[in-house]
């Protein structure tokens, strides 16, 4: 009989897992349940759905259940929760959520990618048909119809990190006034100082309203259920709509009931061939932890090239083959409007922590020649080992060229290359694209001279 893989969970580390086991061994029987209505989505082009860059949601979507069977012979089971793993008998409880009826599975290998799931918001009124979280494929569609279908005029957005950022361009794109309200007083998350602040220039500059230091106490509703008012302990302000962005906790409920151990950043815990602490469960993306390169400590780190990734490795050593993940370098960007933002590596706060004696520096040059129409300033910030001048991390933010061009300095600190070394490599050089000597370049010499 036919060796059966079992995969919980539908979007980027599940089908990759399915994918790949389908690849390593043809003559496994793969069922893969998901307990919402869509698998195989791009959950990071949602803000640009909401902003009208693009046009349907259904672009979103990028392979449909039936692709999976009749490509893959992959069997997709949608609105299927699996409520239990027992691992002493390698069963799941399955719970149909059309009929209600529960059915057990038997698996010789199981894979967890039940991802993450968003931060919940304990404060009276976010049970309103206005208060809106950005996730899952369900909660992106029924932001989106709203928008479309009462054109709101005033956005609240409560938590400042880079999905609320994104979306702040998507309602400014829609003509619609948005406010961030924030807890702290900082903006995109795991910046640095310096580049936090071409940040915050910009929510300026478009008239993004910030709010920081400052807790909502509660949402005021209409008689329709709606929220209008959303009271602070800074005054209150007036809405059409919330956007709660919050951040994601791990979905690791399943795992931690059936005896999966999880780690102390609270994911699952996993070691590089995505083992979980029971033999024959795996995990893979949002619901479990990231061994961090340059760290070599487990972070939470839920990105989406990071599932992707975790998956692959996952469902390889499900299906009989033996491959690692070799761990991230907390490699992300985004972009706000015409602001991009590139980051890679430690920041100089946690290089402190771990007790590196920490070199920074901040450069400031541009992302083509002078010459040329239209180029714009780039800020780069590196750090760096002041002992080994061993590269730590680095970020960059700029209107042009900004966050593709952290890639190159990503392939160096997986090298764990120093800045001598960096600032000798053979860049490409056309005026178009960069200066004769590259901003990154011009850092990693910068750092040469005064490290
Ligand atoms: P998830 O996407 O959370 O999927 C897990 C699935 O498991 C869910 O569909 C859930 O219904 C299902 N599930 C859970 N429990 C069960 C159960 N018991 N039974 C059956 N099914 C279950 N990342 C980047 O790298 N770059 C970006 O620019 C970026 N932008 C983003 C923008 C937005 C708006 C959002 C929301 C995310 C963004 N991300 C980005 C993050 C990225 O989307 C996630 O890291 C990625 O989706 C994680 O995939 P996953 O498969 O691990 O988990």
């Amino acid at each position: 009989m036919a060796k059966r893989l079992i995969v919980i969970g539908g979007v980027a580390a599940g089908t990759s897992a399915a994918s790949r086991a389908r690849r390593v061994d043809p003559s496994l029987e793969i069922v893969l349940f998901e307990k919402g209505e869509y698998i195989s989505y791009g959950a990071c082009d949602e803000p640009y759905l909401m902003g009208g860059v693009i046009d349907k949601p259904e672009r979103l979507l990028v392979r449909s259940p039936e692709e999976f069977r009749k490509k893959q012979n992959i069997d997709i089971c949608l609105r299927h929760e699996v409520v239990r793993i027992i691992p002493e008998e390698k069963t799941v409880l399955v719970k149909n959520l059309n009929t209600a009826q529960t059915e057990r599975f038997s698996y010789d290998a199981l894979i967890i990618a039940t991802g993450a799931k968003p931060r919940p918001l304990d404060v009276p009124g976010a049970d309103a048909r206005n208060f809106f979280q950005l996730k899952f494929y369900e909660q992106a569609l029924s932001l989106y119809r709203f928008l479309n279908e009462r054109n709101p005029k005033r956005a609240v957005s409560y938590g400042a990190g880079f999905i609320a950022l994104e979306m702040a361009e998507a309602f400014h794109l829609r003509g619609i006034e948005n406010t961030i309200i924030n807890r702290s007083n900082r903006v995109g998350g795991r910046l640095e100082p310096e580049i936090e602040k071409e940040v915050k220039a910009i929510l300026e500059e478009k008239g993004v309203r910030c709010q920081p230091e400052t807790t909502i106490k509660e949402f005021v509703k209409d008689s329709s259920g709606m929220i209008t008012r959303v009271v602070t302990d800074r005054g209150d302000f007036e809405t059409d709509m919330v956007l709660c962005s919050i951040g994601v906790v791990p979905e690791v409920e399943l795992a931690k009931s059936a005896g999966v151990k999880l780690g102390r950043t609270g994911a699952i815990a996993v070691n590089e061939r995505m083992e979980t602490s029971i033999p024959g469960i795996y995990a893979a993306g949002d619901c479990c932890e990231t061994y961090n390169r340059v760290s070599g400590e487990p972070t939470y780190t839920p990105l989406g090239d990071i599932a992707n990734k975790q998956g692959w490795v996952a469902g390889e050593n499900a299906a009989g083959g033996n491959i690692i993940y070799p761990g991230a370098l907390g490699s992300w960007s985004f972009k706000c409007f015409e602001m991009e933002v590139g980051a890679t590596g430690l920041l100089a706060s946690d290089a402190k922590r771990l007790g590196y004696d920490v070199f920074t520096n901040v450069i400031e040059h541009r992302s083509r020649t002078h010459a040329q129409p239209g180029s714009k300033k780039i800020i780069v910030k590196l750090v760096a080992d002041k002992k080994t001048h061993k590269l730590l991390g680095a970020q960059l933010a700029g209107r042009e060229g900004a966050a593709l061009r952290i890639n190159a300095v990503a392939v160096a600190l997986y090298n764990q290359m120093t800045v001598d070394e960096l600032a000798n490599v053979d860049f490409a050089y056309a005026p178009p694209f960069s200066p004769v000597i590259d901003p990154i370049l011009i850092a990693a010499r910068d750092a040469v001279k005064s490290i």
